[in-house]
């Protein structure tokens, strides 16, 4: 009997490949990178490329530079958000309007080498449906950055319902089936590679060296750093809830034990008008405890209050580029058609 060694072996013909490019006020990057894009989508094996420019609400030349990229090279297609919606939503909407059987996320500053895309395809011909980067090395970024987002998916992976792999970014390629999935995923608070984690097929990691930002400044303070972290934990566990049910029962125990020895002293000893710092500790105690358990309850309160109001996920000013095809899905309510 002929066994195949290799069972997932598929021959995939790439039609056309979609990268998408999220950028937010990176008008000091986008020369180079479509520079650097363009190169590489020279030795693509792949028929054909489109480059869909996401431009999240950007406050500098970055829209008009890419509205006459689109102009001059027919591969460059651009949607222009009416506002600053977030790098997740930004790449959503990329994929949403995506044509190719395969798409690609990639960073707009160059942290993610284009050139890495070869090696993607290459995987994806081997039957996986997503293959994603690990960053093996990161250069140029912060003791802090570096520690923080370490320690983040490590904590993420802990608390996840799902693995998600660990020092992983958005930079990925994934087929159709994938980006299907992560299309008919109407969720808010979106953490993308958590949901093609959660979305399954094949997946495989390709590392990858992380390399400096280009130019320019990072578009992710430690406010949005934050509220980026949150969102992965909170879309992807219920266990902060469980963690309140547990810190709760240790404090209700603690307290437990605290009013059997107050009532102790104040039955069998004469020294029960002392204790007021045991009473402090013990009230400031609980109060924090409760307020901490209130929060975490308040912040999935908040986010199933955001989901009720079913409001579209991103607002699209305008589409450029799109003439011979239109984008394949929108989730926007005004939708300007080339
Ligand atoms: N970005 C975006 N919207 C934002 C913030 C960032 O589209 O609100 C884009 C940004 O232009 C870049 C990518 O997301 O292409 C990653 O952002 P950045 O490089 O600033 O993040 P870092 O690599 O420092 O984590
Ligand atoms: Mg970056």
């Amino acid at each position: 009997m002929n066994i195949d060694k290799n069972p997932i072996k598929l021959d995939r013909q790439l039609l056309l490949l979609s990268i998408v490019i999220p950028c937010y006020n990176e008008e000091e990057v986008i020369h180079e990178t479509i520079k650097r894009l363009n190169a590489v989508c020279e030795t693509l094996d792949c028929q054909d490329v489109e480059l869909i420019f996401v431009d999240d609400g950007s406050r500098d030349r970055t829209r008009a530079m890419l509205r006459e990229l689109a102009v001059k090279d027919k591969r460059v297609r651009v949607i222009g958000f009416a506002r600053n919606f977030g790098h997740q939503i930004a790449v959503t909407a990329g994929i949403d309007a995506a044509h190719g059987n395969a798409v690609v996320l990639i960073d707009a500053d160059l942290q993610d080498p284009p050139e890495v895309i070869n090696d993607m395809i290459e995987k994806w011909r081997e039957g996986y449906d997503v293959v994603y980067g690990t960053r093996n090395i990161r250069l140029g970024e912060s003791y802090f950055k570096r520690i923080t987002a370490r320690g983040f998916y490590r904590l993420l992976n802990r608390l996840s319902d799902v693995p998600i792999p660990l020092d992983t970014g958005d930079f990925r390629l994934m087929g159709r089936e994938v980006t299907d999935t992560i299309r008919a995923m109407p969720e808010r608070d979106r953490f993308v590679r958590g949901m093609v984690s959660w979305a399954g097929f094949k997946q495989i990691a390709l590392p990858y060296q992380r390399a400096k930002r280009f130019a320019g400044e990072s578009k992710y303070p430690l406010r949005k750093m934050l509220r980026f972290a949150t969102d992965g934990i909170l879309s992807f566990s219920t266990k902060p809830l469980q963690i309140s049910i547990s810190i709760g029962m240790f404090a209700a125990i603690a307290a437990l034990s605290g009013i059997v020895y107050a009532l102790y002293l104040r039955l069998f000893t004469n020294i029960w008008v002392e204790g007021w710092t045991a009473l402090m500790i013990a009230v400031l105690f609980l109060g924090g405890v409760q307020l901490i358990c209130v929060g975490i309850l308040g912040e999935y309160v908040g986010r199933i209050y955001n989901e009720t109001k079913n409001r579209p996920l991103y607002v699209v000013q305008e589409y450029v580029g799109f003439t011979e095809q239109e984008p394949l899905m929108s989730r926007s309510p005004v939708v300007n058609r080339p």
